[in-house]
C-alpha cells in the first residue's frame, strides 16, 4: 500500500480525534487527503511526533492519533519507553514504515536492515502492537486499538504522492489546533 492510501484509510475512520503528523510529505499527504482543524502538521522538530502525541494524550480525554515515520521514530526511540510506562489508553501511534527517509530523497533507514520497530515497541512494554500491510488490515488495527495504548506499524511503499505544500502558516496551524483541543477539553470536563 502507498503511504497516502494508509493515511486515507485512517482518515476515513476519524470523527473527533486529534491527529499529530510527522513533518514533510506525510503532513502534505494528510492535508490533501483530509484537512481538518484537529490536524496538527509538524513543520519542524523531526522525531518528536510521538512525544507531542504522548503529551497531548496525557492532557486530554480525546483519542490522539499520531502519524509517525520509521526514520523519525528511530531517532526518538526513548519515546516508546515513556509511552509504555505512562500508557495513556487514548493514544494510537501509527508508524508509516517505508524503510526509508522519503522526504529527503529515499535513503534507506535501519528498518530496511535488521531493525523491527514492532519488536522494539513490544520490548519497550507496549502491549498492543499491531502490524498492517494493507488498507483493510490497517483499518481493522486502527479500530481494534481504540481504548488501548497502541502502536501500529503500517508497512508502506517507498515514495511520496504528488501533493502540494500546505498553504497554512505555522501560526494558523497551531492556533486552530489549540482551539480544537480546547473545545474538546471543555466538552469532556463538563461531563
Ligand atoms: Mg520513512
Amino acid at each position: 500500500m502507498k503511504r497516502i492510501e494508509a493515511i486515507r484509510c485512517v482518515v476515513e475512520e476519524l470523527s473527533d480525534e486529534l491527529v499529530v503528523c510527522n513533518i514533510g510529505y506525510p503532513s502534505r499527504e494528510l492535508y490533501s487527503v483530509g484537512d481538518r482543524d484537529e490536524n496538527f502538521y509538524m513543520l519542524g522538530s523531526m522525531g518528536l511526533a510521538s512525544s507531542i502525541g504522548l503529551g497531548l494524550a496525557l492532557s486530554t480525554r480525546k483519542r490522539v492519533v499520531v502519524f509517525d515515520g520509521d526514520g523519525s521514530l528511530l531517532m526518538n526511540l526513548g519515546s516508546l519507553v515513556t509511552i509504555a510506562n505512562r500508557s495513556p489508553s487514548n493514544l494510537t501511534l501509527i508508524v508509516l514504515d517505508n524503510e526509508s527517509y522519503s522526504t529527503t530523497g529515499g535513503q534507506p533507514s535501519y528498518t530496511a536492515g535488521k531493525t523491527s520497530l514492532a519488536r522494539i515497541a513490544k520490548a519497550a512494554g507496549i502491549d498492543n502492537v499491531l502490524e498492517a500491510r494493507s488498507p483493510g488490515e490497517l483499518k481493522r488495527a486502527f479500530n481494534e486499538s481504540k481504548g488501548k495504548t497502541s502502536v501500529i506499524i503500517a508497512k508502506v511503499e517507498k515514495g511520496n504522492a504528488d501533493v502540494p505544500i500546505i498553504p497554512l502558516s505555522p501560526y494558523k496551524i497551531k492556533k486552530r489546533f489549540m482551539e480544537a483541543v480546547k473545545s474538546g477539553h471543555a466538552a469532556s470536563t463538563s461531563n
